[in-house]
């Protein structure tokens, strides 16, 4: 067993994650809600244990895909643990989670101000592929790279502003006008979402929207709740992109 701050894992881990196990470790105790065996809260310095669960599959194509499922428990709860398998391959069953703000940018002190409509997206678990060298590479964050979106280093609101640029070409949002948003990459439309035009919490993001772009901030590790968003875990994972996508009607 090893310990990372307050966290316990599977030694086996550090052959899986290499150099950056500790700071999965630190990021997956972040971004749990709650224990994963009572449902009880957990508090900011509590013992915990880390267990993963790793399955591994080959797509038709020959990519290998690995997912990642963590649980964090209170130590008395759980005992660290490592689990790996092989799964026959189907494509991942993947949920989203978004959250929709406004964000305002002003270039400075008197200046016009600029209102951002902004979606913040991620999916769970995460789904990783191997590359032929044998290094772990997270599928939705190399999916947007290569499709025009940009790394965020750090999950401040006005560094993201000030980096994000549009996203070229292949990706699109959707917004009709009964409401239903739909993020598309490529061909494939990642995540969609009916709103309501007179519901007075969508009708600001909707108008906003209309006017022809949106920020995406997506990636993997984002926490995404009714009451919280975070960008801090992804960030520190280096798994925070970002991105302005034109929207179409
Ligand atoms: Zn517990």
């Amino acid at each position: 067993m090893r310990e990372t701050r307050n966290v316990a894992w599977d030694g086996r881990l550090e052959a899986i994650k290499g150099r950056d196990t500790g700071r999965y470790v630190t990021t997956a105790a972040a971004v749990a809600p709650a224990c994963a065996a009572c449902q009880g809260p957990l508090q900011a310095n509590d013992p915990l244990s880390l267990s993963v669960d790793i399955s591994e599959s080959t797509a038709p194509d020959g990519t290998e895909y690995v997912t990642f499922r963590d649980y964090v428990c209170h130590r008395h709860c759980s005992s660290p643990s490592l689990t790996m398998h092989k799964a026959p391959w189907r494509p991942p069953a993947l949920t989203p989670l978004a959250a929709r703000l406004i964000l305002i940018q002003r270039a400075g002190p008197g200046n016009p101000k600029t209102i951002i409509p902004t979606l913040a997206y991620t999916q769970v678990p995460v789904v990783s592929f191997r590359d032929p060298g044998g290094e772990l590479t997270s599928a939705l964050v190399s999916v947007l790279l290569s499709h025009g979106f940009q790394l965020a280093l750090s999950p401040d609101y006005y560094s993201i502003l000030e980096q994000a640029t549009d996203v070229e070409g292949e990706c699109s949002m959707t917004v009709t006008s009964d409401g239903l948003i739909s993020l598309n990459v490529a061909a494939e439309t990642i995540y969609s979402k009916q709103l309501y035009p007179m519901k007075p919490t969508d009708t600001g993001w909707l108008k906003e929207a209309d006017r022809g772009s949106v920020l995406v901030i997506a990636g993997d590790n984002l926490v995404i709740t009714e009451r919280l968003l975070d960008l801090a875990p992804a960030a520190a994972m280096g798994t925070l992109v970002i991105g302005k996508v034109p929207v179409r009607s």
